[in-house]
């Protein structure tokens, strides 16, 4: 762990949160590559999630939340974890996490009695801060989307089985934030909430269980890595019937990378129910129970139904560190040296190509990058970086250790044959391309890094048999 932490931050990929006045402990901020690589895995669940499929509709919703929402999703009083305090050295701990009955500071036995602390963070909107003000920052990006399941619905007449995704902020106050980005006070979810038929929700949270695990597979997260743990029942929480978490080999040990949720009809059968209620108590329902209800009409039977819905949750943060984690590789070369090596998958590396100049400032080898750059830019795969060096053995060390897959040289025999060197990241191989070829090249590479296992999986007919 302290390798890639010290890689993230000598190469701009991560850094700690508010750092010139010391820092805040259990935040993060994301540098110049690691913006673009936490877009790039973003934009891929995005494309696998929304493009890819018909049944899907994106939101992005507000992350400040009315205290009714998170009373009646029940987080008001389940969103705990256990508090214990040491009293002789003051500092505080997660009960369950705890490996004995001392305290992991000072060694001292002396410690409180767990009780239940509420992970949610509370503001006040507005400029009077008084009691009608107070609001949470949403814990989850879940809470949303039931509350606009009308909304979605009635604007684009989907039919079960459906869903919904968002990708956002999401804020805990954690206890005992550490492991680097693993656990964190601020972090980001990338959240569907795939709505079924009452009945048909096993055979959906299976399928979407292994599609999510082929997802991470195309990610470079190995397989092999990755473990399911099927939460027994006195650990689900308060809204699930069954739950499956995706675990993940982190460097500091297994946990939980994503998990994929069995939350029947408790979200929205709950927020329904007291909507309906409150309406009821100022008479606006008006004997029209789909007024208030988050439910979908049959169109042939005209029945009511309040959806079970699936939730594949899983962290963008601990998928940038899972990914990282699996690309980092300390190689030996042949002559005794050692290189270190980001082998991301292309589509995820922050800089696609490197377009190199043998020469620093010589005007027709930089002029000839320039124009190679710009061309390659236009394909709008990600971005390609003019590197103005003059040194290609210290470049090549640079991009191998922040993942870029090709790095294409532009010499002096370019300027007469109108082709380059590209050097393959992974193989240290290079080649002689023409110019006119690189486009089609780069565009294949990028292509070939997502296999779109996830498409056939989702055609199989098992899953079609869900419908
Ligand atoms: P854990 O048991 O590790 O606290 P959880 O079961 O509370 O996680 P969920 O509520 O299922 O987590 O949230 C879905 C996903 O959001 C998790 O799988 C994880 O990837 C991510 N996540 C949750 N809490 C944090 C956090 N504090 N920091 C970073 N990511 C988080």
């Amino acid at each position: 762990m302290e390798e890639l932490v010290a890689l993230c931050k000598r190469r701009g990929f991560i850094f700690q949160s508010n750092e010139i006045y010391g820092g805040l402990q259990g935040l993060y901020d994301y540098g110049p590559l690691g913006v673009e690589l936490k877009n790039n895995l973003k934009q891929s669940w995005w494309r696998e999630m929304v493009f890819d499929r018909d049944d899907v509709e994106g939101l992005d919703a507000s992350i400040l939340t009315k205290p009714n929402v998170l009373k009646f999703s029940g987080h008001e009083d389940t969103f705990t974890d256990p508090l214990v305090d040491c009293r002789d050295c003051k500092s505080r701990w997660r009960a369950d996490q705890l490996k004995s009955d001392k305290c992991p500071s000072c060694g001292s036995n002396n410690l409180t009695d767990p009780r239940p602390f509420n992970l949610m963070f509370k503001t006040s909107v507005g400029p009077v801060e008084d009691k009608d003000s107070f609001a949470y920052l949403r814990p989850e990006t879940a809470q949303h989307i039931f509350t606009n399941f009308k909304n979605v619905v009635d604007s684009t007449s989907k039919q079960l089985p459906f869903g919904i995704a968002q990708i956002g902020k999401a804020f805990r106050n954690e206890i005992t934030p550490r492991n680097f980005v693993f656990r964190v006070r601020e972090f980001e979810q990338m959240e569907l909430e795939f709505f079924v038929a009452p009945g048909t929700d096993e055979q959906w949270h299976e399928s979407w269980v292994e599609s999510r695990l082929s997802w991470w597979d195309e990610q470079g997260v190995s397989r092999k890595n990755l473990e399911l743990y099927h939460v027994p029942e006195d650990e689900l929480a308060h809204y699930s019937k069954a739950t499956v978490d995706i675990m993940y080999k982190f460097p500091h040990g297994l946990e939980e990378l994503e998990g994929i949720a069995n939350r029947t009809d408790f979200d929205l059968g709950s927020h329904s129910k007291n909507q309906a209620d409150l309406d009821i108590q100022s008479n606006v329902l008006e004997n029209n129970e789909s007024n208030a209800r988050l439910a979908t009409q049959d169109q042939e039977t005209k029945k009511w139904t309040v959806p079970y819905v699936i939730e594949p949750s899983a962290g963008v943060d601990r998928g940038v560190l899972a990914v990282l984690n699996e690309a980092y590789k300390v190689e030996e070369l042949d002559d005794g040296k050692t290189r270190t090596v980001l082998n991301l998958k292309p589509h995820l590396s922050p800089i696609k190509a490197a377009v190199i100049p043998l020469k620093k400032n010589h005007e027709g080898l930089v002029d000839t990058a320039s124009n190679i750059k710009k061309d390659l830019q236009k394909l709008r795969l990600g971005r390609v970086l003019l590197e103005n060096s003059g040194n290609i053995g210290k470049s090549y060390r640079r991009h191998d250790e922040i993942g870029t897959p090709l790095c294409i040289t532009v010499d002096f025999e370019t300027l007469e044959d109108k082709s380059v060197t590209v050097r393959d990241r992974n193989t240290m191989q290079q080649t002689r391309i023409e110019i006119s070829k690189l486009s089609k090249y780069l565009e294949d590479m990028i292509l070939k890094s997502v296999s779109y296992t996830h498409l056939r999986a989702h055609e199989t007919p098992e899953h079609r048999g869900c419908r």
